[in-house]
């Protein structure tokens, strides 16, 4: 792809599988110019397929730390398999920042499931670099098994260090009774929620939300497909 101004050169650094069930790479790149986003942002990698352009989207996995870049991706079809096959110094090309979703003020209540905590990770990162009181934030990550609990160190120590974060980890578990638990804790005031993963985990939980109340503005929603 030619070089022109908003493209961003991206050489893989390193990377290392985090599950060998879910085929999940935590994925590192050196990139040509330092990176500008808020945590939860995502870049568009862009790249061509039989002379058409292909365009795929990966959320940041940490707050931004000069040229570094860092995802964390299942192999699930054509593009990500490319992505998880780099060979160290090999480069692709990115656009961005793009995507709103980010911490908004006041309570919040993140849900994600397996690889939708990419996102997730860098909003704590950020947390835990500022040492930043996060008002009242719970985190709630389903899935399928304890080894898809990416980042799960990161989390527990921004329970540990950051005042107001409560992490619930839910391997195997249902979510609708904890969420329950949580908003009843609450006592009728609506946190802001926050749901990221793909469609079939995102939709529904959407509308469980609006149908208790939940104005639009109130979710901050991302989907991977
Ligand atoms: C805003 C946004 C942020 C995203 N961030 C991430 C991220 O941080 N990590 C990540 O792994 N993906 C992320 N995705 C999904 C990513 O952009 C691609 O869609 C995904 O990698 C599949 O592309 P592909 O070419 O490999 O497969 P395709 O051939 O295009 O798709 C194959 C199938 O994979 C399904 N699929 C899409 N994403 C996933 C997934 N993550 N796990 C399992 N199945 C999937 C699709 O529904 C489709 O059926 C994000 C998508 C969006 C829109």
């Amino acid at each position: 792809m030619p070089e022109h101004a908003g493209v961003i050169a991206a050489a893989l650094a390193s990377k290392r599988l985090l599950s060998e069930a879910s085929q999940t790479w935590e994925l590192s790149f050196t990139c040509s110019e330092p990176l500008t986003y808020q945590p939860g942002q995502f870049y568009s990698f862009v790249t061509e397929r039989d002379g058409k352009q292909e365009v795929r989207a990966y959320s940041l996995t940490q707050a931004p730390d000069g040229d570094r870049m860092v995802l964390c991706l299942n192999r699930a079809g054509w593009y990500s398999n490319l992505l998880c096959d780099l060979k160290a110094g090999e480069t692709v090309h990115v656009q961005g920042p793009y995507g709103g979703f980010v911490l908004h003020e006041g309570p919040g209540i993140i849900l994600a499931d397996g690889v939708g905590i990419a996102p997730v990770a860098a909003m704590v990162d950020a947390l835990l670099r500022a040492q930043r009181n996060a008002g009242s934030l719970h985190l709630l990550h389903t899935a399928s098994s304890e080894s898809e609990l990416f980042y799960r160190d990161r989390f527990e120590r921004a329970e540990r260090e950051i005042t107001g974060f409560r992490y619930l980890p839910l391997p195997g578990v249902e979510l609708a009774p904890r969420l329950e638990e949580i908003l009843s804790q609450a006592g009728g005031e609506k946190p802001t929620a926050y749901i990221v993963g793909l469609n079939a985990f995102a939709a529904p939980l959407r509308q469980w939300l609006k149908d208790r109340g939940w104005d639009r503005k109130q979710i901050v929603f991302e989907r991977y497909d």
